[in-house]
């Protein structure tokens, strides 16, 4: 249960892994089965949600549509409310910003159509390509009409409410629709949070630096904590933990990390691999974390 103060704007992280979760679907893993066998170790894919209460009527909006939505929703209930159509309902959120194309970040839309929450008119703002991507998806057809899909521009600085910001940011992550990532940095009256879930390497995103030096908080991609998980597979398009940690070592912002691949020794909350992490002034993103913005 989340306490939400009144006047205030925070941005909550509603989930921490990679797109497929934990459990992962098919994966015998200890730390999958353990999952499985105890739903209170399940972890939803990566998610944050921004929340104003400054008005009597609360402003809530999600980053990225997780598979784990439904559940996610929920989280907010308090703050979003009954709905004043649909009697025995929640709310909907006043709008999406979606990162990019890959499941773990769209897929949660389709818990939004008729045959689900049924919403009407919801924002959604993403890239210019995403935006003819989802228009295109006839499979989607009936949620996609319910949906006002609004293309953003790299470096876009949309005002979403008042003295509340969020912008753009292009980042290089494997594209293969063509239809670009983005990270969001959202502003508050008194903080910035930069929000990167998915990255290929520090090292391709020149601006990065400048970026992170002018935030509070970096919520960052933490998929692999070492190629000892990718079983002998090429290295996947994400840094690695330890490199995370170099490349933040000289930058004034607070480092959480997120978007756990289910490999990652970090999710074991008395191993070698967090008390590293913690010990290089990195912290763990967890399901329910507020931050004040
Ligand atoms: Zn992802
Ligand atoms: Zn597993
Ligand atoms: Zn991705």
């Amino acid at each position: 249960m989340i306490e939400y103060q009144h006047h205030s704007i925070k941005a909550i992280i509603l989930g921490i892994m990679q797109d497929a979760g934990l459990p992962h679907a098919g994966c015998l893993c200890h730390r999958c089965r353990a999952a499985y066998a105890d739903p209170v170790l399940k972890e939803y894919a990566t998610s944050l949600a921004i929340v104003d209460t400054r008005q009597d009527q609360s402003k809530v909006w999600l980053i990225d549509a997780s598979p784990d939505i439904r559940e996610q929703i929920n989280i907010l209930a308090d703050v979003l409310g009954p709905n004043s159509s649909l009697p025995g309902r929640l709310r909907q959120p006043d709008g999406i910003f979606l990162t990019h194309a890959h499941f773990g970040h769209t897929a949660g839309l389709m818990h939004l159509g008729p045959e689900a929450m049924d919403v009407q008119h919801l924002p959604i703002y993403c890239s210019n390509g995403l935006v003819e991507v989802l228009q295109q998806s006839r499979l989607w057809q009936p949620l996609i009409n319910n949906l006002d899909l609004f293309p953003l521009d790299p470096f876009q600085r949309f005002e979403i409410a008042s003295d509340l910001y969020i912008d753009s940011l292009p980042v290089p992550h494997r594209d293969e629709l063509g239809t670009d990532t983005f990270a969001y940095r959202i502003t508050g009256p008194n903080k910035t949070l930069i929000y990167i879930p998915d990255i290929d390497d520090w090292n391709l995103w020149p601006e990065a630096r400048e970026f992170l030096r002018a935030a509070d908080i970096a919520l960052v991609d933490a998929s692999f904590f070492s190629e000892d998980e990718l079983g002998g597979r090429a290295p996947v398009a994400h840094p690695l933990v330890m490199d995370t940690l170099q490349f933040f070592d000289q930058l004034p912002v607070q480092l959480w990390l997120t978007h756990f691949n289910h490999t990652n020794p970090v999710l074991d909350p008395n191993g070698d691999a967090r008390r590293q992490v913690i010990s290089a002034g990195g912290k763990i993103a967890y399901t329910g974390k507020v931050f004040d913005l």
